[in-house]
Parts: structure tokens; C-alpha cells; sequence
């Protein structure tokens, strides 16, 4: 019998962009458990690279409250804002290797060209400056070449799925010309360096995780487990209003008595049977039931209101 002795590696990564809230909070319970019933170690990251979202003060706001909750996590908190040159460095490989192009094409232009948006709003790149800057444009982003391939990965939620990049996002930006690194380039630098194996994070960075592959293929890195989740939505599967639900010590919660029924609801959202007693049981206790009893195949793919 073969037997992985590979230390499993998770991590929960939010953006210090508002409050955490019960959306957020579904990741971290999930990403939680997951690692610890597999004994690994479970990472945090501050994913604050889009600086003018950023809210000052937030980071340590979103600690507190996980700390609050019972989250205990591994190491020291990654903050993607320190890690510019690291980023900048796969930046490099990727172009010394031709595979990185300077684009000077505006949203507006791109849009004209493309077809139809994506369901995420995002635009297919036509590939306009894979040949060269055209004359008289300025560089406004570093794409990524991509080919006619398959990317195809198992998620221990959603199943298998795969995507030809050529027809769902075309050439990709890693870097905007005079801003931040992108979310894509990033987050599979930091996973890289963290030697993190098994990302579970909510179902809204699904459609991202092709690309993520793609990068890591590129760059001679491993790919990790994927687990997305089921999202938090209000009601109707309306988009989730985070202020509403925001969870921070700072506005007044009192997690020391409402943290555990919080955990509580968290698990059965993931599908999770929890006994009724453990609904007034502090937030220590709940995680570790969550850790003993964790079962990811009754996760739903589907998600809701935070019930
Ligand atoms: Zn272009």
C-alpha cells in the first residue's frame, strides 16, 4: 500500500479589503478543519496587494476575530504587500523565457474586439500585442501567453473540470504596467513559497484556478489539492451584503458567547451534522469536533443563506 507521508499544508488567505464576515468565515472553518484532520499545518496570508481597497488597521482586525473564534494558525502571518519582489522575480523567469508580453490595449479597446463578457465580467483577450507593442501605445499590462491546452483538475467539491485558456480568458495580465502584481501571479507564488498542498477557499476563485495551474506549470511548481466551497449569498442568492455580516470584535460582536453557535452554523452551511448540544458550546470545542468529524463529502456544491 502506498502511503503519503507528505505533510498536508493549508491556509486560509482573506483579502483586509472590510470585516470578515460569515462568508469568509465558511473558508476559514473549512480550510481549518480540513488541514488539521489531516494533521497538517494550517498558514495564514493577508492577500492586501490591491492597496487602494485595502482598509488600514483591517489585517489585525480580521486576526483578532479569528483569534476570537479559536483560530490557532501556524507561523507567521504572510502579508502579500512584503513579498513584491518575490513576485517580481517570477515576473522575470516568465519573461526571460518570452512567455510574459507588454500590452498597451484599454479595457474599452478589448471589449470592442472580444465576445460576449464571461459570467465574471471578465473579457476574452484577443491577443492584439502578442506581436509587439503596435506603434504610439503605451504599456499598460504584462500578459501571459496561452496555449490551445487543456487544463483539467479534480476539486474535492465540484468534481473534475478543465478549460481551454485560448477560449476562456486568453493572454492573462500577471502585472498591471503601474500597479500591483496580479491576484493570479501572486497567489501562486505565495502557495509556492509556503509550500502549501491543499487550497480550500470559496467557490467564487473556481473559475481562477485553471490560470493558477497554468502559472504554476509554468514556473516548475507543484499543483496543490482544491477544494472550493459553497458561497455564503443573502436571500433570493442575492450577492451577500458583508457589512451586514460582518463578524469584527471592533463593531461590537461578542464572539466570546455567539462565537461557537457562529462555528456551529459555519459546519452545517459546509453540510456538516452537528449534535444540537455543541450549538452553546465555546468556539474551541466546536472546532475540534470539526476537526474529528469533518466529512468533505457532504459538502454541498450548491450554496445559500447562512442558515
Ligand atoms: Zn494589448
Amino acid at each position: 500500500m502506498f502511503i503519503d507521508k507528505q505533510q498536508v499544508t493549508g491556509r486560509f488567505a482573506p483579502s483586509p479589503t472590510g470585516p470578515l464576515h460569515v462568508g469568509s468565515l465558511v473558508a476559514a472553518v473549512g480550510s481549518y478543519v480540513m488541514a488539521r484532520q489531516a494533521g497538517g499545518l494550517w498558514l495564514m496570508r493577508m492577500e492586501d496587494l490591491d492597496e487602494p481597497r485595502v482598509v488600514p488597521g483591517m489585517a489585525d482586525d480580521m486576526l483578532r476575530t479569528l483569534e476570537a473564534l479559536g483560530f490557532q494558525w501556524d507561523g507567521e502571518v504572510m502579508r502579500q504587500s512584503r513579498r513584491k519582489d518575490a513576485y517580481q522575480e517570477a515576473l522575470d523567469e516568465l519573461m526571460k523565457r518570452g512567455l510574459v508580453y507588454a500590452c498597451g490595449c484599454s479595457r474599452a479597446e478589448i471589449a470592442r474586439i472580444a465576445s460576449a463578457p464571461h459570467e465574471n465580467g471578465e473579457l476574452l483577450y484577443p491577443g492584439i500585442c502578442r506581436e509587439g507593442l503596435p506603434e504610439g501605445k503605451e504599456e499598460r499590462a504584462y500578459r501571459v501567453t496561452v496555449y490551445d491546452e487543456l487544463i483539467a483538475f479534480n476539486d474535492l467539491v465540484m468534481g473534475h473540470y478543465s478549460e481551454i485558456l485560448t477560449a476562456s480568458s486568453g493572454d492573462f495580465v500577471v502585472k498591471r504596467a503601474d500597479g500591483p502584481f496580479a491576484y493570479q501571479l501572486a497567489v501562486v507564488v505565495d502557495d509556492h513559497f509556503q509550500g502549501v498542498n491543499q487550497v480550500v477557499r470559496g467557490a467564487d476563485l473556481f473559475t481562477s484556478t485553471p490560470r493558477q495551474i497554468y502559472l504554476q506549470t509554468l514556473l516548475g511548481y507543484e499543483t496543490p489539492v482544491y477544494a472550493h466551497l459553497p458561497l455564503v449569498t443573502g436571500p433570493g442568492g442575492a450577492k451577500l451584503s458583508k457589512r451586514d455580516n460582518a463578524l469584527s470584535l471592533a463593531e461590537g460582536r461578542d464572539l466570546a458567547t455567539e462565537g461557537g453557535g457562529l462555528l456551529v452554523r459555519a459546519l452545517r452551511f459546509l453540510g456538516q451534522n452537528v449534535p444540537d448540544e455543541l450549538e452553546k458550546a465555546g468556539c474551541r470545542e466546536v472546532l475540534e469536533w470539526g476537526v474529528a468529524n469533518f466529512d468533505m463529502c457532504r459538502v454541498p456544491r450548491v450554496g445559500g443563506e447562512f442558515g
